[in-house]
């Protein structure tokens, strides 16, 4: 996530990087090096004992009953999908303003994405949005944590309770994330969560998680990222190749431990944002009783463009999550069709611009770039 030069000026690195992965790693070096040691030594690289440890310590962390590390976040999505068994009539609800990877998930497990709009002030989906997207043919609402900061999850499920909805929460920027002092992504049938270095939680390279609720989907998603072998070498069912590698496993085993105190630093420089920005600029909204993660720290400002340029400028790599909302990609032309209409993901794709919180930024800086944000969008 850390551009090695600026776009814009084609200077090297930012002053204030958006997350200093560099810096992460080398306050954890000793517990990394110990954990690639440790499965070099054992020469054993796929499915084994780290993976095994992991899921056990993901999942307590959480409190979620089962755990499958899988090879991305794009496959944690792909596969609690293809565990649902759709066909390719199914509808599967999302929102229009995520990561491309929500929508092309659905694809890659046979069924129908249809894109709903998103609420203005958190960002996220709520009962309303996804109702209007719902139709006879709708099998699953896929709500994203966007930006680590939880969705209305108690409303969406006894929505989707009523109407036979299966719910699989696209947790790949949330983890740790609470709403009502549970985790997110144990709310669902199955919650998807990606390790992509630059996420809260992230690995020496990609990596994914899936946690579920029951025996049977925790099984199907056992046999589905494995060629769909029940022993080695029987294949009882469908699968693919999506296994999360040992080093990948020891490495997310070593910086598990820190992710709470990642949060919590992410959460005070978000406080000091919100104190410093003032009532004008106006901040991605978290919900009574939720605690964000924030992946990201999000604001919506007049002029976005100008903003972002005159910030990066200035040495802060502030950043644009997303510039196109999924409908306004060709991609979605040549998949799907015509673009609907979704006035809000639309608006946001224009205004938003993420903040950096790097765990090691400290007052004086949230102090500057919030100045600095508040003086742009000012004009
Ligand atoms: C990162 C991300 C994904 C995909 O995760 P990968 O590990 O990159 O495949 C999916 N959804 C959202 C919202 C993400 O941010």
């Amino acid at each position: 996530m850390t551009a090695m030069t600026d776009q814009f000026s084609g200077r090297p690195r930012y002053r204030i990087p958006f997350i200093d992965l560099k810096e992460i790693h080398r306050r954890n070096s000793t517990a990394l090096a110990e954990a690639v040691r440790r499965v070099v030594g054992r020469q054993w690289y796929v499915l084994g004992p780290e993976l095994e440890a992991f899921e056990r310590e993901f999942a307590r962390s959480l409190r979620a009953r089962y755990c499958v590390g899988v090879a991305s976040g794009f496959d944690a999505l792909t596969l609690s999908l293809l565990a649902l068994g759709l066909d390719a009539a199914d509808e599967v609800v999302l929102p229009a303003n995520t990561f491309i990877a929500t929508y092309l998930a659905v694809f890659a497990a046979g069924a129908r994405p249809v894109l709903c709009d998103v609420d203005p002030e958190t960002h996220n989906v709520s009962v309303e949005t996804l109702r209007r997207a719902v139709t006879r043919r709708t099998r699953v609402v896929l709500p994203v944590h966007l930006f680590g900061s939880p969705c209305p999850m108690g409303e969406i499920r006894s929505f989707a309770r009523k109407r036979g909805l299966h719910v699989v929460e696209d947790a790949a920027q949330a983890h740790g994330a609470q709403l009502d002092g549970r985790a997110v992504g144990t709310f669902g049938d199955f919650g998807a969560f990606s390790f992509y270095p630059g996420k809260n939680l992230g690995a020496f390279g990609d990596g994914g998680a899936v946690v579920c609720r029951t025996r049977t989907h925790w099984q199907r998603l056992l046999r589905l990222r494995n060629y769909g072998f029940r022993v080695k070498n029987y294949a009882v069912s469908y699968g693919v190749n999506s296994r999360l590698d040992e080093i990948h496993s020891a490495v997310l085993r070593a910086k598990l431990p820190g992710l709470a105190a990642g949060n919590a630093v992410r959460n005070r420089h978000a406080a000091q944002y919100k104190e410093c920005l003032g009532p004008v600029v106006a901040c991605q909204q978290v919900l009574p009783g939720a605690r964000s993660c924030y992946h990201a720290f999000v604001v919506r400002v007049p002029r976005r463009d100008r903003v972002l340029r005159e910030l990066r400028r200035r040495g802060i790599e502030a950043m644009v999550h997303y510039p196109w909302p999924v409908h306004r990609q060709p991609v979605y032309r040549k998949l799907s069709g015509p673009a609907p209409e979704l006035p809000v993901a639309e608006r946001l794709a224009r205004e938003v611009l993420s903040l950096p919180v790097d765990l090691h930024m400290d007052r004086a800086r949230i102090e500057e770039v919030a100045g600095r944000v508040r003086r742009l969008a000012a004009g």
